[in-house]
């Protein structure tokens, strides 16, 4: 059920979806990993769609220099948690939706019960070896995991449906080298959007997913372009090889 103002608040998407489909977002819930440039956009987008709950999960601070992209937070939130600053953001853009806050490091430890029973995890790192993490953990817990990575002007997307589409492993087996890379705000910006585009396809269950493709963003250019990629039978996370042979144990 809706109040008055989530029907006034949700009425030019209802036109999209009705009522079944906003209920079907109302009573989703989503973690989103990190709350930097991707996560900004990532969270606001499903705040304002009304995603009833998202967690976010983060173990920074807000610096200066995160405000070029980390449209989730301002000047006021410098030396604060992102995670607490987020949270603000997103309550007083959407109080009827529920926001958790939490403020640590994922790790191999944690990241199954951080994810718990949600309906998607959005990876919105900056890290490859935590990438690979909740990729894991997604195709152990059957979960999709929404990727999107930036660097300059370019960008990517995927989404991964455990036991359907290639993972993040499959498409990249190796993490590329960790660096400080620059980036402008409007890349997390486009990828974001394409992110969150995805969770409400699938939350709703209509269209077309990003799934064993990889959609590639050149802002320079202004092109984008999806290449195809497959599940590896080898994947160490996914693959059906690795699946004969635990069945054998
Ligand atoms: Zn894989």
């Amino acid at each position: 059920m809706f109040s008055q103002r989530e029907l006034e608040r949700y009425k030019r998407q209802m036109m999209l979806f009705g009522n079944e489909g906003q209920e079907q977002l109302k009573k989703s819930t989503v973690v989103i990993a990190g709350a930097g440039g991707i996560g900004s956009p990532v969270a606001l987008y499903l705040a304002v769609a009304g995603v009833g709950t998202i967690k976010i999960v983060d173990n920074d601070m807000v610096e200066q220099s995160n405000l070029n992209r980390q449209i989730l937070h301002n000047e006021r939130d410098i030396g604060k948690k992102k995670v607490d600053s987020a949270a603000e953001t997103l309550q007083a853009i959407n109080p009827d939706i529920t926001v958790w806050a939490i403020h640590t490091t994922i790790d191999a430890k944690n990241a199954k019960s951080l994810v718990g029973n949600a309906d998607g995890i959005v990876d919105a790192m900056d890290n490859f070896p935590t990438r690979y993490l909740l990729n894991d953990v997604a195709i152990v817990k059957k979960i999709p995991l929404f990727h999107g990575a930036i660097r300059g002007f370019y960008g990517q997307a995927t989404t991964i449906i455990p036991g359907t589409s290639a993972c993040l492993r499959c498409i990249f087996p190796k993490a590329p080298p960790k660096e400080v890379f620059p980036v402008i705000g409007v890349t997390p910006g486009v990828i974001g959007a394409v992110q969150a585009t995805e969770v409400i396809k699938y939350l709703l269950n209509k269209g077309e997913l990003l799934t064993n493709r990889l959609f590639i963003w050149d802002g320079m250019r202004s092109l984008a372009e999806d290449v195809r990629v497959e599940k590896n039978p080898d994947c160490e996370a996914c693959g059906t090889k690795k699946e004969r042979r635990q069945k054998r144990k």
